[in-house]
Formats: structure tokens, C-alpha cells, sequence
């Protein structure tokens, strides 16, 4: 299994797509069964998609965009409900 330190390594490049697939469930397999890292990438995704609203487009612009990035981020793991 990854460690901790191998997933936040890889967090940013798990939240961009540029995993392969082998890598990607082991991404999943330690985020299913580690709530810290599961939460540092949910937290990690939360600031890359404000990032990317704010230095991409304005935000507003798109408002379905804006709302489908909210989508995503109101259950990133499932959801409890936070
Ligand atoms: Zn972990």
C-alpha cells in the first residue's frame, strides 16, 4: 500500500488526471481506508478548482460550470454531509 507521504505527493497529479490506472486505485485504495489523506485530497481539489476559477475564467461567466464545480465539491468522498 502507499504511505501517507507517496499519496500527498501524488494528490495533485491524481486530481489532474495524470495518473495511470494502476496508480489511481492505489490512490483510492488508501483514500478508502485513510480519512486524513482522503480529507487532504478533498481539500486539495476544493483549492485547485477555486484556483482554477479564479485564474481561469471569471467566475460567473458560466454559471453551470461554476455550479457542476460545486457539484463535485459537495461530495468528494461520498459525503457525510460536511
Ligand atoms: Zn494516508
Amino acid at each position: 500500500m502507499l504511505s501517507c507521504r507517496e499519496v500527498a505527493a501524488r494528490a495533485s497529479a491524481l486530481i489532474d488526471g495524470e495518473l495511470g490506472l494502476a496508480q489511481r486505485l492505489r490512490m483510492r485504495l488508501h483514500l478508502a481506508m485513510c480519512r486524513g489523506c482522503a480529507r487532504f485530497v478533498a481539500q486539495l481539489r476544493l483549492a485547485t478548482a477555486l484556483i482554477a476559477l479564479a485564474g481561469g475564467e471569471e467566475p460567473g461567466q458560466d454559471p453551470s460550470r461554476l455550479a457542476a464545480i460545486l457539484d463535485r465539491l459537495g461530495h468528494p468522498e461520498g459525503g457525510d454531509g460536511t
